[in-house]
């Protein structure tokens, strides 16, 4: 039980008391250089889980995102993503400001493109026409509740790409979501795809940093544009420390938010204008609509008074994400604050 139930976002969890002590004992050295060994320990650990040749160190997802765009595609090229994704809605069209590259976003029912989709996606040869540079997906889909594809969708999506030469990114920020909720290994969804990022700073409660993953060869272009970006650190082993821990000691957990998260939707399904589907719940991530005019205002605000966190992502809607910092007593006590504030309704 914690004296806030903070249920805005995974990312608001704290350090383990484990991963402040690796980072206070951490052998470091200058990353930049190539000669910090936590950080090495980290990329080669994040390459053997993802199933890629190597993986490289970075502050954040969004720069994984960015750096795995740039590393991949030339100015004036095209990426296909979902229209909902992340890299289109939440990363300050990066893509185009540093890449010069513009995003072609389709509208998804799930989140998830389809081959159908991405065939249809790619850029005739036309000197008219932009090319086609990357196809990128999201596992598992932020914004459509933290919905997951399997590795074999991912492999269908990626061949339609990889018949007309195109690479596939996936942001995989919850990838260990995935995996722990369909029960695969990580290493199965990134198999298809050329590049993958994952956070260290969500669910798996490390404070920073997101790992890209890929061939050797386009992990050292991506060394380079992280370089470009600013985003050389030195003694970075200080927190690649928390990561490790991370991934050593996090991982199997997530089972437990995933659960927190289907207790959350099955109690917030039977109150009055709420409108959600619980069983589309399969991870961390509970979106509902309140339909009721100003009702998510008016949600937001009675929770606030309860020391209830929650986060409007639009007009009518909530998101509330479960992690390891909200037990289940927190839970039963954000569905009281619900029900108390939704009762009238
Ligand atoms: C959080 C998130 C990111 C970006 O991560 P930051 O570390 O916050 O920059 C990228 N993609 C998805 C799907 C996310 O949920």
């Amino acid at each position: 039980m914690h004296d806030i139930v903070d249920l805005r976002s995974d990312t608001l969890t704290l350090p383990t008391p484990a991963m402040r002590e690796a980072m206070a004992r951490a052998e470091v050295g200058d990353d930049v250089w190539e000669e910090d060994p936590t950080v090495q320990r980290l990329e080669d650990l994040a390459a053997r889980l993802t199933g890629k040749e190597a993986a490289l160190f970075v502050s954040s997802g969004t720069q994984g995102n960015l750096v795995s765009v740039l590393a991949q595609t030339r100015h004036g090229q095209e990426i296909v993503l979902d229209r909902d994704s992340h890299i289109f809605n939440y990363e300050g069209a990066s893509a185009a400001v540093f890449g010069g590259v513009q995003t072609l976003p389709v509208a998804t029912e799930r989140g998830f493109l389809t081959a159908g989709q991405v065939r249809a996606s790619m850029r005739p040869s036309n000197i008219h026409i932009p090319a086609t540079g990357l196809v990128c997906l999201e596992n598992t889909h932020n914004r459509h509740g933290g919905t997951c594809c399997t590795p074999e969708e991912i492999a269908d999506v990626a061949a339609a790409a990889r018949a007309h030469g195109i690479p596939v990114h996936l942001d995989g920020a919850r990838i260990f979501n995935a995996s722990v909720a369909l029960g695969r290994p990580v290493a199965d969804f990134a198999r298809p795809v050329d590049s993958i990022t994952f956070c260290l700073s969500k669910g798996l409660a490390a404070p920073v940093g997101s790992l890209v993953c890929g061939s050797r060869d386009f992990v050292a272009r991506s060394r380079r544009v992280r370089k470009m970006l600013g985003g050389g650190m030195r003694q970075v082993g200080v927190l690649a420390a928390a990561g490790l821990v991370a991934l050593e000691s996090m991982v199997d957990r997530l089972a437990e938010d995933h659960a927190n998260a289907r207790a959350l939707a099955a109690g917030l399904a039977r109150m009055p204008r709420v409108r959600l589907d619980p069983g589309k719940v399969q991870t961390n991530i509970v979106i509902f609509q309140v339909d009721r005019e100003g009702g998510s205002t008016e949600l937001a605000a009675g929770c606030l008074a309860r020391k209830v966190k929650i986060h409007q992502i639009g007009p009518g809607a909530i998101r509330c994400v479960t992690h390891k910092d909200v037990d289940r007593e927190d839970i039963d006590r954000a569905l009281d604050a619900f029900r108390e504030i939704t009762k009238p309704w």
